[in-house]
């Protein structure tokens, strides 16, 4: 059922393989399949009625002489059904050859087999016997019309010659599904794994790498349409001191709900990411210094105000936040973390849980 599903999922497989009428004409012209071809199918026809079972017989004890084959085909079940499509393919040999119903059919015949493991040798292999038991009971027959049954030969090569032409088209394109398929999970697991390694995985914000990388596009992308771009850089203060105080479980908590706390307060253009240990970055994308610091203060009060609670403990935690906005002279993204973390400095100097704000000194009077 399952292979029906896929087929159906991506059109016939007449479709897949790009079989239309006119592709189908063309392959029995190559053939040389003529008029005189498609009336010796009604004699062939009526010839594989009258001795299709003692063929099938025939057929499948030839097959089960072959361990390979046994081990397929070792389901009582399995042989009966493999035996009912077999006749009905043997009925209805050439029939309409002309049609895509006709093509379609022994394609799907064909992904079946393909599907419950049958090699293709085995497969191919298996039009030969059939050749033989068909023309054993054709030459009975005509014995005594040595033209007839030569013509009768030469539909009958024609005919499974055009089927063995799309058992080998269907093994090839289930293949083809498969490699794509695995290819597709493949590729799949790669963007899993980069967007992995782009994970912090304590706090699941960018961890170092790619936050310097989002930092230095968005750098480059403010600097050619001149729009602002700030940056807060912010470390947690006195740390150390949680740490040693409540147990590191407890500071790694603190860290995952600081990152909720501060990505809260930014909007989804902006970056946020590890920079290290307890100390985080955020872009933020067309804002001015005033704004930035707005947030950053709004950033500094929401965690200033929450009680951290963890197990049996509870704790208040402050940040200091410096702030750097992207100047005409700067183009390096580390010239920008540098100057936060300057502003950062000074916050932490001037007392701790403060914002602050870049200041170039050199052009201070
Ligand atoms: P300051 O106010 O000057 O920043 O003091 P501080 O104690 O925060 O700074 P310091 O650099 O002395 O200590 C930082 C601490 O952060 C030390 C380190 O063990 C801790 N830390 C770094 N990464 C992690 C982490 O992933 N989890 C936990 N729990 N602690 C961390
Ligand atoms: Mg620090
Ligand atoms: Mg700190």
């Amino acid at each position: 059922m399952a292979e029906q599903r896929d087929v159906r999922a991506s059109g016939t497989l007449c479709d897949q393989l790009q079989i239309t009428p006119e592709e189908l004409r063309t392959r029995l012209a190559f053939l040389s399949f003529s008029p005189e071809d498609q009336q010796n199918l009604g004699e062939i026809g009526e010839v594989i009625c009258s001795h299709v079972d003692e063929m099938i017989t025939e057929f499948y004890d030839h097959l089960i002489r072959f361990e390979e084959l046994r081990e397929i085909l070792f389901a009582p079940d399995l042989v009966q059904r493999l035996k009912r499509t077999q006749r009905q393919y043997l009925l209805s040999l050439g029939q309409l050859a002309d049609d895509l119903e006709y093509a379609e059919g022994r394609l799907r015949i064909g992904f079946a087999h393909e599907r419950v493991g049958l090699k293709q040798k085995w497969y191919l292999g298996a039009y030969s016997k059939l050749f033989e038991l068909i023309v054993q009971r054709l030459t009975a027959r005509y014995s005594g019309d040595a033209r007839r049954l030569s013509s009768l030969i030469l539909t009958l090569n024609r005919i499974l010659t055009l089927d063995e032409i799309f058992v080998v088209e269907t093994y090839y394109q289930a293949t083809m599904q498969r490699l794509e398929s695995s290819l597709q999970q493949l590729s799949e697991a790669h963007h899993q794994l980069i967007e992995i390694s782009r994970l912090d995985p304590l706090t699941q914000v960018s961890n170092r790498r790619a936050l310097m990388e989002s930092l230095e596009l968005e750098l480059r992308r403010s600097r050619r349409y001149h729009h602002p771009f700030t940056l807060l850089f912010l470390d947690v203060d006195r740390f150390k001191e949680i740490n040693d105080r409540y147990g590191h479980a407890f500071g790694d908590k603190v860290l995952q709900r600081i990152v909720q706390i501060a990505g809260g307060q930014v909007r989804p253009p902006d970056i946020i990411g590890r920079y290290g240990g307890e100390e985080f970055a955020i872009g933020l994308v067309e804002c001015s210094p005033e704004g930035a610091q707005r947030i950053a203060e709004r950033i500094r009060l929401k965690i200033a105000e929450f009680s951290f609670a963890w197990e049996q403990n509870r704790a208040s935690v402050t940040v200091s936040i410096g702030v750097a906005m992207l100047t005409p002279d700067i183009d390096r993204v580390e010239t920008l973390i540098d100057r936060a973390d300057q502003a950062l400095y000074e916050a932490k100097a001037t007392g701790r849980n403060r914002v602050e704000l870049y200041k170039d000194v050199t052009r201070e009077v």
